[in-house]
């Protein structure tokens, strides 16, 4: 029998995993079997444990479980821990590991992809959310120029700044800082992350264009669909991706907790990516 891995989230049904683990699987000959699960909100703990129980393997997690999965998880990668949230589960006889491959997969995504390394750059983190969260330590371990965090609520963005900045055991050369969305009118970025979850109502943010450096590159984490940002950044002449690349990666990264091989994601993410009109 395939050994056993799942999404579990709510809603479920819009998930890509599937279909990206099922590429994978075939492209490095792995027999697993891979599936979206709905899990009703009041219990996901539940939903895991019979996954488990009916052979589950391992698990990836998307909204709104992946504060509740840390939670379940008995070990925590290093990762996992500084996210605050997991979005990978490998079951272990011992226990649950949970992990956060979400920044590894954003990393990968900018300096394979894209070819924009975020050594030397400057950089303007947009949100102060889950994926704001997963993304510093990451993007930190990468040795930026510098590491600015803006938020609609400040407060949360300085929060996040101040405790990445006293992060234990952890020597990284820059520390982040934190901006109100006001105070950017005199900045420049090479590289501005958009970690909010504005586009998912096409909402503008209230960005000055004068923030787009010169051969900066813009990220928009959401994918599958053009957002106010991504038109604003296009505008300013900044080169503009999307966070298919992220998913892609992430996913690609977990394949890798559970196989201990590393699927090559070039000819996924182009399957993945639907043909330009
Ligand atoms: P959260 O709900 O944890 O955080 C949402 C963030 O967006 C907060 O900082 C919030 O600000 C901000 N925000 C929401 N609406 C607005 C608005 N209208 N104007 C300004 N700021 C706004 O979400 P996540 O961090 O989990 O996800 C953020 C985005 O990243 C989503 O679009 C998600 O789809 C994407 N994502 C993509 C992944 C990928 O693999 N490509 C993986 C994970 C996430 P405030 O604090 O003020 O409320």
């Amino acid at each position: 029998m395939s050994d056993r891995y799942a999404v579990f989230g709510n809603p479920i049904g819009h998930s890509k995993s599937p279909r990206i683990h099922a590429l994978f699987a075939a492209q490095t000959g792995q027999d697993i079997s891979y599936e979206a699960i709905l899990a009703p909100r009041e219990d996901f703990a539940g939903t895991v444990e019979r996954f488990i129980l009916r052979g589950g393997k391992g698990a990836n997690v998307t909204v709104p479980f992946k504060e509740e999965a840390f939670k379940l998880a008995t070990h925590l990668t290093a990762r996992a821990q500084a996210a605050g949230a997991v979005n990978t589960l490998n079951f272990m006889d011992d226990g649950i590991t949970g992990d956060n491959t979400d920044g590894a997969g954003l990393v990968r995504d900018l300096k394979a992809n894209l070819g924009c390394d975020p050594v030397g750059r400057r950089i303007l983190l947009l949100g102060a959310g889950g994926a704001a969260r997963g993304a510093i330590l990451p993007l930190l371990l990468e040795q930026p120029a510098e590491l600015l965090i803006a938020n609609r609520t400040e407060e949360k963005a300085a929060r996040l700044a101040f405790e990445f900045a006293r992060l234990p055991g952890c020597a990284v050369a820059v520390k982040p800082d934190s901006l109100a969305f006001g105070d950017l009118a005199r900045r420049q970025f090479d590289l501005v992350i958009n970690a909010t979850s504005a586009g998912l109502d096409d909402a503008a943010l209230p960005l000055p264009d004068s923030i787009f450096a010169p051969r900066c590159v813009a990220y928009e984490m959401l994918y599958g669909r053009e957002t106010a940002f991504m038109r604003q950044a296009r505008e300013a002449h900044a080169r503009v991706a999307d966070g298919l690349g992220m998913l892609v990666e992430q996913a690609a990264e977990a394949f890798f907790v559970w196989r201990g091989i590393r699927p090559h994601t070039a000819p996924v993410l182009l399957e993945m990516r639907p043909p330009q009109a």
